[in-house]
């Protein structure tokens, strides 16, 4: 049995980018099942949160095929509640999620990896940036000190990682139970003592 994978994808005002993002990741979405790393009733999920411009429209254009799905915020609540939103909609129906920005600016080839150590049996699958080439200075120079000082600070943090990643079922589950409302999803993985996670 190929494992049920819901994608994750949270959009706000991604209009311009989604028709590329459709595009590359309906092909991946392909050659994953053809390839026998998913099931056929894997899904990708776009989280509408609160868009402005016609985001919505074309993820109801691209819902006309089973290979998506949208799910709809009344307002904007922000990525990572979006985020949320899209992993209690999938918890009820999949095995694992994989949750990746509209940008694609992560490599989605490396989704074959993810549910290979999932099959392999970790919970969680942290892909990181191993550079950051595309980003300008400013964007590296903020991000890396983001990184340096949640250290200083005591979070545990994986260096580099940003949304992508892979949670089995059980992960969401733990994931669920949190009551935090101001959401960083990268702070809170590592302490998850029965939760068994990798960087890829
Ligand atoms: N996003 C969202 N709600 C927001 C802001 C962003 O759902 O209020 C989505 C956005 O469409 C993208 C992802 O979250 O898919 C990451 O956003 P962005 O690219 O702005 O963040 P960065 O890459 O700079 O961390
Ligand atoms: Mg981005």
């Amino acid at each position: 049995m190929y494992p049920k994978v819901y994608f994750v994808i949270p959009c706000y005002n991604e209009a311009e980018m989604l028709p590329y993002t459709i595009e590359k990741m309906s092909q991946k979405f392909d050659s994953l099942l053809k390839n026998g790393f998913i099931s056929n009733e894997s899904k990708i999920v776009f989280v509408d949160d609160g868009s402005k411009d016609n985001t919505w429209h074309l993820i109801k254009e691209a819902a006309k095929d089973k290979m998506f799905v949208g799910v709809k915020l009344s307002r904007n609540c922000g990525h990572q509640n979006a985020l949320m939103a899209g992993m209690s909609y999938a918890l009820k129906f999949c095995d694992c999620v994989i949750t990746l920005d509209a940008d694609l600016q992560d490599d989605i080839n490396v989704i074959d990896e993810f549910i290979k150590k999932f099959e392999e049996g970790y919970d969680i699958v942290y892909g990181v940036r191993s550079n950051r080439k595309t980003d300008t200075f400013f964007k590296r120079f903020t991000a890396q000190s983001f990184y340096k000082l949640m250290r200083v600070f005591g979070v545990e943090i994986v260096y580099n990682h940003a949304d992508y990643r892979l949670l089995s079922k059980k992960a969401l589950e733990f994931l669920m139970q949190f009551e935090e409302r101001n959401l960083f999803l990268r702070g809170n993985s590592p302490d998850w003592a029965q939760i068994n996670n990798c960087v890829l």
